[in-house]
């Protein structure tokens, strides 16, 4: 039980990697923080993590582009539990275009999502995580190989890992740890929706395609005790794809 008494917010946490990280944590003692960008999803998943052994959780609607609603979130969780422990900056957002079709408000809708999101929650946790803590950012293997048509997605998962350097810096002296995780194919909607695996352009196989739960575990081992000597670091879980030739 590695999250009795911990307060733990998941951003994207209705659905996929998020849910299942909600659950993980649940199961260990954790009281849960789902923000998502939908009420009933968000509250769904709240009423999950619950029956799953969670001794509080609540849903909030937050989109993690906007400041305000991160400030908001983190003052309801306050509010409530009055510590937050864990954060989780899961949500993600991916575009498909090619460079020459892309303007810039492209760039900013994913940008916002996968790099200032995770910017706004450190921020909140630097101001108000006072008994230190531990976060987890959720790049992908695209900070490190890519596809075509997703600049703007691989750009903001490889920054993601400079603001997790960053933040682990700046985070140490506050007794807060930061880490990431760099997930591969995960058997989610977000891969399945993907159109570079769709029409084939991205081949998987079977064996490449890991579950929620086996970034979960991971995810909560970086936010538990366990890895309190883990500072800055960024761990792939892709069951070794990018390994081969
Ligand atoms: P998913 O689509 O199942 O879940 C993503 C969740 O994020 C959804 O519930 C969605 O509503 C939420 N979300 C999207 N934009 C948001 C916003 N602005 N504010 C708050 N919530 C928002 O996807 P998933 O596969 O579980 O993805 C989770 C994370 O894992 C993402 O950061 C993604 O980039 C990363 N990832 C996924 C894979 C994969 O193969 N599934 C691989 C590498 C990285």
């Amino acid at each position: 039980m590695r999250f009795t008494d911990r307060v733990c917010i998941i951003t994207g946490a209705a659905s996929g990697i998020g849910l299942s990280t909600a659950r993980r944590l649940a199961q260990e003692g954790g009281r849960v923080v789902i923000a998502d960008l939908d009420a009933k999803k968000a509250e769904a998943a709240a009423a999950e993590v619950i029956s799953v052994g969670a001794p509080d959780a609540f849903g909030t609607v937050c989109d993690v582009a906007n400041e305000a609603a991160v400030q908001a979130t983190v003052s309801e969780t306050l509010h409530r539990f009055q510590h937050i422990d864990v954060i989780v900056n899961n949500a993600g957002l991916m575009s498909f275009k090619p460079l020459d079709q892309l303007e810039g408000d492209d760039w900013l809708k994913i940008l916002k999502v996968d790099l200032l999101g995770a910017f706004y929650f450190i921020k909140q946790a630097f101001l108000h995580m006072h008994g230190g803590g531990a976060i987890v950012n959720v790049s992908s293997i695209h900070a490190e190989e890519t596809q075509p048509l997703v600049a703007p997605y691989a750009a903001a998962k490889t920054a993601l890992l400079s603001l997790t350097r960053s933040a682990s810096l700046e985070g140490k002296p506050r007794g807060i740890r930061v880490n990431a995780v760099l997930p591969g194919a995960i058997d989610t909607p977000m891969l399945w929706n993907n159109p570079n695996v769709k029409s084939g352009e991205e081949k998987i196989i079977a064996g490449d395609v890991g579950q929620p739960d086996d970034v979960a575990a991971v995810i909560a081992f970086l936010a538990s005790d366990d890895a309190r000597f883990v500072q800055g670091a960024a761990i792939r879980v892709d069951g070794g794809r990018l390994d081969r030739l």
